[in-house]
């Protein structure tokens, strides 16, 4: 009989989830439509189902799905495995965490979660508060683990993915990041409406993607030189006084150091640094000053600036100081996020229970890496809190100000130093960000007691855990979709079908260690049924009647009080300085890890600047490789250059390249782009190859871009510990037959 279910579906393999109406005869689902309560006709238009009408089958029966939990019995890696019951699996993945806890406290067990294919958050962050440890992060600690924390002590609030509206927005900013390639475009379209009614489009880019095709304004700039640029639009913009001086003078405070520290940016000196035209500069500075409200990019990626390594911070001050100067929370612009209390969610009461985590009596030591790096530590999600109690009581919800970074994880794990982490447990590629060499020796070393990956597909991961676990996907499960609580809305679906063959909700994994370990996980409807009460609903009641929350947007929030201490925008942002010291504020520019002028004599060898590609459709993040439909459309990694470069080098379009830094090398088909700016190199990222085979990993430090990034403390973000994954110097050269012969069967 076939039923109609109020599902969400999951052909993005990541949290968009758009709601859908999934017909469904038993365990197969026959068709979707869009649910008319939704807040989006999407599924009718994804350009996605249109490719692949059956994608949720697809993901939903593909023959390489895990399907039941398994046990490691050789060595790490050798691919030796027993499988065993779910039962088994928890009594003693919970046995050996009592144990770690007993010896080592709860600090030595270490959470990661990687793309957000549902409402994995939910599960993890209450599971890591009740139990008193804060080393646990999600994929979102490179992306924004720098810029957040500083956007947070300027404001209070982020501003995660701008609002273009068609007559309002005046101008659109894609900086570094190409939201044509998120899986779901529905942002994009909007920026296209935008478009055609008039809203300016400046890209700044050394990449000719289809932002910068629409685009009055290009910009080509060196990866790594951002915070030049930036400081040279503001130094343009205050100059020339395109600012609103009465917003200044009312909502902000420290203007006068931020207005002195890029007088020592004129654009003269910054073209030199970013290789882009003085005049250019000039003009789309002028451009920005003058069409106000700014969208400046949108979504997570909106900066991939944001892995600069030590530049990262640098260039994130000067980025949310221009976003504060052009339209900040004026209709059409940069909406300032508030908790998701606002937006129909108890996220801050019953999952991201920082302060509970804060003063966990269990809790003994801070993060690993919390004494040099301040963000993200207890000590700064605290100092935040006291900061902003007074407008939001739950303090700053997502994760972004708690998590550690992935240096000092390896480091804890590798030397027990500043103490030991002995126990990691992931959760949908938790660990892809990482710099890859020294996490591979950290997960196959002794001093890792336990290791565990929960996930919908064999990784490079899963290759070398000890206990590997099937999870659901997003038609297999009830969903809440929170987005970290980093979003303005919720939405929510019931499961379309039942977990096929052993496979589980991620939930479920948290709830039932969590209740082996005595903490207080209730079951996941009634987890939902808690965090709606602000809706006044039940989680089926929900489903059924509402399916989204989407409350009406309140601009201009500044009026009232921002969630600083101050309650106005601090361009010497106090609870900065007080976790750095004084005098950090406003930041001197700094070269990214490795640049030309840095290390002249490593450039002389390693000749080319590399920057990583980003988001790549169909693929997100590592999600994807599985599928042959999306392998068929991209089946290789490519590194995309220009024509003169390649040709300096004997390469030619589609050759075989081996892209090489000081810490490694990796293979990539050469992609010749005339428009690419000369001397910059964009490698694609995320990449493994299923058909390697599980004892190389999957081909992981063949093929992915995270085997070129160094690691240490000197080539990361100086407060938040990030990787650099651009700006960084390689050398590329045509590989040999015999070196890529197993690649091209
Ligand atoms: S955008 Fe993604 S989640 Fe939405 S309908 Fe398309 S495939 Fe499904």
């Amino acid at each position: 009989m076939v039923e109609v279910k109020k599902s969400l579906c999951g052909g993005c393999l990541f949290g968009f989830a758009c709601p859908i109406l999934a017909y469904v005869d038993g365990d197969r689902i026959l068709k979707i439509e869009p649910d008319p309560i939704s807040h989006t006709d999407y599924p009718a238009r994804c350009e996605r189902l249109k490719l692949w009408p059956n994608l949720n089958e697809i993901i939903l029966r593909h023959p390489k799905r895990l399907n039941y939990p398994l046990k490691r019995v050789g060595n790490r890696g050798e691919g030796k495995w027993e499988r065993i019951t779910w039962e088994q699996a928890i009594e003693e993945i919970a046995e050996k965490l009592k144990e770690i806890i007993e010896n080592y406290g709860p600090e030595a067990i270490a959470l990661a979660q990687g793309s957000v294919y549902g409402d994995m958050d939910i599960g993890q962050h209450r599971f890591q508060c009740l139990l008193g440890t804060p080393n646990a992060w999600f994929e979102g600690k490179q992306c924004g683990g720098a810029r957040f924390p500083i956007e947070i002590a300027m404001y209070g609030y982020i501003t995660f993915l701008g609002i273009p509206i068609p007559g309002k927005t005046g101008c659109i900013v894609f900086w570094g990041g190409s939201p044509s390639e998120w899986p779901n475009r529905q942002w994009f379209e909007r920026v296209l409406v935008c478009r055609a009614s008039g809203t300016k489009i400046i890209c700044i880019d050394p990449r000719p993607t289809s932002e910068a095709s629409l685009s009055d304004l290009w910009l080509q700039i060196r990866p790594g030189s951002d915070a030049a640029l930036a400081m040279a639009f503001l130094n343009v913009i205050i100059e020339e006084e395109l600012y609103d001086k009465e917003f200044v003078q009312k909502y902000t405070l420290g203007f006068d150091r931020l207005r002195e520290a890029v007088k020592e940016m004129p654009p003269e000196k910054a073209s030199k640094i970013t290789w882009v035209p003085k005049d250019k500069i000039i003009e789309a500075a002028r451009i920005i000053g003058s069409h106000k409200p700014v969208c400046w990019g949108g979504g997570g990626d909106y900066i991939t600036t944001n892995h600069l390594g030590p530049a990262t911070s640098v260039f994130s001050y000067y980025f949310y100081a221009l976003v504060s100067l052009t339209g900040l929370d004026e209709e059409g612009g940069m909406y300032l996020y508030k908790n998701m209390e606002n937006y129909g969610c108890a996220y801050g009461k019953y999952v991201a229970m920082w302060k509970y985590l804060c003063e966990h009596p269990r809790r003994k030591r801070d993060t690993v890496g919390s004494e040099i790096y301040p963000i993200g530590s207890c000590r700064a999600w605290m100092k935040y809190y006291e900061a902003m109690k007074e407008v939001e009581p739950y303090g700053f919800e997502c994760q972004y100000l708690t998590m550690p970074s992935h240096t000092a994880v390896v480091d804890a794990i590798l030397t027990g130093k500043p103490y030991p982490i002995k126990a990691l447990i992931s959760q949908a590629g938790g660990l892809s960000s990482f710099s890859l060499g020294r996490l591979i020796k950290a997960l196959k070393s002794s001093n890792l007691e336990l290791f565990v990956v929960m996930d919908i597909f064999p990784t490079p991961f899963t290759a070398l855990a000890d206990y590997v676990l099937p999870a659901a996907h997003t038609v297999e499960k009830d969903s809440l979709m929170t987005f970290n609580g980093l979003v303005f809305f919720i939405h929510g679906g019931e499961r379309a079908v039942q977990p096929l063959f052993e496979r589980h909700d991620d939930y479920d994994l948290w709830r039932d260690l969590g209740r082996r370990l005595g903490l207080d996980m209730p079951d996941k409807e009634k987890m939902f049924d808690m965090l709606l009460e602000p809706t006044g609903m039940k989680f089926r009641e929900f489903v059924e009647k509402k399916r989204y929350y989407f409350p009406p947007l309140q601009w201009r929030k500044y009026e009232k009080r921002l969630a600083t201490r101050s309650g106005k925008i601090e361009y010497v942002p106090s609870v900065l300085e007080e976790l750095i010291g004084k005098g950090a504020f406003p930041p001197q520019y700094e070269e990214p890890a490795w640049s030309p002028s840095k290390n002249p004599i490593l450039a002389k060898e390693y000749n080319l600047i590399l920057t990583s590609r980003g988001r790549k459709w169909p693929y997100i993040h590592t999600g994807g490789r599985w599928l042959t439909e999306f392998r068929q459309m991209y089946p290789w990694p490519l590194c995309e250059m220009n024509p003169e470069d390649a040709k300096d080098r004997g390469i030619a379009h589609g050759d075989w390249v081996f892209i090489e830094t000081p810490v490694g090398k990796i293979l990539s088909k050469a992609f010749i782009s005339p428009a690419m700016l000369r001397g910059v190199v964009a490698a694609d990222t995320f990449w493994y190859l299923p058909e390697e085979g599980e004892e190389s990993l999957y081909g992981l430090l063949k093929y992915n871009f995270n085997a070129l990034i160094p690691d240490g403390y000197e080539y990361t973000d100086r407060i938040s510990g990030t990787l650099p994954y651009r700006g960084l110097l390689c050398k590329v050269y045509k590989a040999a037959e015999t070196e890529v012969q197993t690649v091209v069967k």
